[in-house]
């Protein structure tokens, strides 16, 4: 069992490897700062006693071979899932100065992040933006040298958002005055709403989001404001889906105040309201930037093309099979973290915990359809003066939202053009995952046309189908993630991680990484001559 980290030894041998084996194709943008990985490397080779102008052209010594070996074969933590989730706990694992390697079953990096570019629009094919409140991500793009890379919201796409309500797009009231003026509710509904810091009834454990909203501020705020939000944003039906996962800021201001506005206006007066630090911000290239972005700090060792197949408990860690394009592989690491969907997490456990398995197996994942639309700017009427829109249920059977992606970020459409995304399906409509292009382009023209006042055809069209793309966090989701918690106390050393505990968005991904760094390091603090130190120990401890 390694008692130091082999890899900071010679980090060096493994950068060589990772560029001439794993780096993953680039799908759009270039690096923030590939000078930042070229100074990283140069460092650590000359840390190994070599040149860095020589490492091109001769092969490492026996020496720092053989550590390359000890360093592949023996890790302080192998990291299954190079999604957001498990590169963000790499990057912090290694930055405290553990051996780390991530394989990724597929062929590159990122996981459901994906950015496109083709005829001058840059699409997305799963999150588009961050919305952060959080040191965690700052600090993470800060020492990466991504901070540098941020694409701000554009001011006009600040300005409003927009409800679909009786066929028009309706601003949503960020203010009490236009509260008061919105055509959204009734005069009883608001009334309702003004109502809440007198209800004095508490839900049940599990409470659903659509009997905390209705019972806290009425059913109008469900059906015109929460309803579209859940089902537009996290795909989802709040009927079944747990409020305390789902909405865990309003569920905890009434835990602690009673009430929403209370929570709220206490919040404001003690200078705690997180929405006034709240940045909302993309990436040049697109979000796909984040993942190249991490890597190109030279800091991660990622393994492309390695699906794990198997994992057996050896000496006090894990011994991890993948198959790979050479062949089967495998390593010893002492720690483990699981940052797969909840079904392929379910089919490596099985063997380990069928209990386990059988709580991951059963985590329902919603399937969303995305219709990515081109126009040139005159065939919209409509000012575009917005992040976009949501769609309730009453007024749209499928479609759950359209994101006004050139209004949005800088270079998302040529010049001249708009880039507009919708989504369909999720919980709402499983169904549209098995619609053929034309169907789902035409369910999404037949809404857009009237709302925007198009009077042209799209000149560009891209369908993209994520299937199983978001975990749902409904039924009893907070008790079977409690009976996980159990679970995994008698599997020392293996960590699950991904969007199915604790948050979808990049945000809580990145958080959560830091989370699971923190634990392990917790539970196994580094050596003293760690790069950095052991500050996410101390923290964790
Ligand atoms: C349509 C859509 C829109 C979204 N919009 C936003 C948004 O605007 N803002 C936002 O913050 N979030 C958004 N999200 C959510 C966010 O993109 C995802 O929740 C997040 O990227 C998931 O990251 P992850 O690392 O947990 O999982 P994944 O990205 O699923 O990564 C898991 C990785 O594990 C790998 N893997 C699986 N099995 C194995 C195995 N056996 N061996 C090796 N590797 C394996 C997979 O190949 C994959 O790369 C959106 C999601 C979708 C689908």
């Amino acid at each position: 069992m390694p008692t130091s980290s082999p890899a900071s030894a010679c980090r060096a041998c493994a950068i060589t490897r990772k560029q001439t084996s794993a780096s993953p194709p680039s799908r759009v943008s270039s690096p923030p700062d590939r000078r930042l990985a070229i100074s990283w490397a140069a460092n650590s080779w000359s840390r190994c006693g070599r040149d860095f102008g020589a490492m091109r052209l001769a092969r490492p010594a026996t020496a720092c071979r053989t550590k390359r070996r000890t360093a592949m074969d023996e890790l302080d933590v192998l990291v299954i899932g190079a999604g957001v989730t498990g590169l963000a706990a790499a990057w912090w694992l290694t930055r405290e100065g553990k051996s780390v390697v991530v394989w990724e079953a597929a062929a590159q990096a990122g996981g459901k992040i994906g950015s496109t570019q083709h005829d001058g629009y840059l699409t997305e094919r799963a999150a588009s933006m961050v919305l952060n409140f959080r040191p965690e991500v700052n600090e993470l793009l800060r020492e990466s040298g991504l901070e540098r890379a941020k694409t701000a919201r554009r001011r006009e796409a600040e300005a409003n958002r927009y409800v679909l309500h009786r066929g028009l797009l309706q601003p949503v009231p960020m203010r009490l005055g236009a509260l008061l003026r919105s055509p959204l509710w009734s005069l009883r509904g608001k009334l309702r709403m003004f109502a809440e810091p007198l209800v004095l009834t508490r839900g049940g454990k599990g409470e659903s989001v659509s009997a905390f909203i209705t019972r806290r501020l009425g059913k109008e705020v469900l059906d015109k404001a929460i309803e579209p939000f859940i089902a537009g944003t996290l795909a989802a039906d709040p009927d079944q889906t747990c409020a305390a996962a789902a909405l865990p800021r309003l569920a905890a201001l009434e835990r602690r105040f009673g009430s929403l506005t209370a929570g709220v206006l206490m919040s404001r007066i003690l200078g705690r309201n997180s929405s006034s630090g709240t940045e909302v911000f993309s990436f040049r290239g697109g979000m796909n930037t984040l993942v190249e972005g991490l890597l190109a700090t030279g800091r991660l060792r990622l393994e492309t093309r390695h699906s794990v197949q198997h994992l057996a408990r050896e000496r006090g860690g894990w011994r991890v099979s993948a198959s790979t394009p050479q062949g089967e592989r495998s390593v010893w690491a002492r720690q483990l973290v699981l940052a797969t969907p909840a079904a392929n997490a379910a089919r490596l456990l099985l063997a380990h915990d069928a209990e386990l398995a059988r709580l991951l197996q059963g985590i329902e994942y919603a399937s969303v359809a995305l219709v990515h639309l081109g126009f040139a700017r005159q065939v919209v009427g409509h000012d575009l003066n917005a992040t976009g829109f949501l769609a309730p249920r009453a007024e749209s059977p499928v479609l759950t939202g359209n994101l006004w992606a050139s209004t949005l970020f800088p270079d998302r459409a040529p010049a001249g053009k708009v880039l507009l995304t919708s989504y369909l399906g999720g919980a709402r409509a499983p169904q549209a995952i098995d619609w053929d292009d034309s169907r789902l382009v035409a369910e999404t023209l037949g809404h857009l046309s009237p709302l925007i006042k198009l009077h042209g055809e799209p000149e560009m069209l891209r369908v993209e189908r994520q299937h199983a793309a978001l975990p749902l966090y409904h039924g009893a989701y907070q008790a079977r993630m409690q009976a996980l918690a159990v679970r995994l106390k008698a599997l020392p050393g293996l960590y699950l991680e991904a969007s199915y505990r604790e948050g979808v968005s990049v945000r809580d991904r990145i958080v959560r990484g830091h989370g699971v760094a923190r634990a392990i390091l917790a539970a196994d603090p580094p050596s003293g001559a760690a790069r950095g130190g052991a500050s996410l120990a101390r923290q964790g401890a």
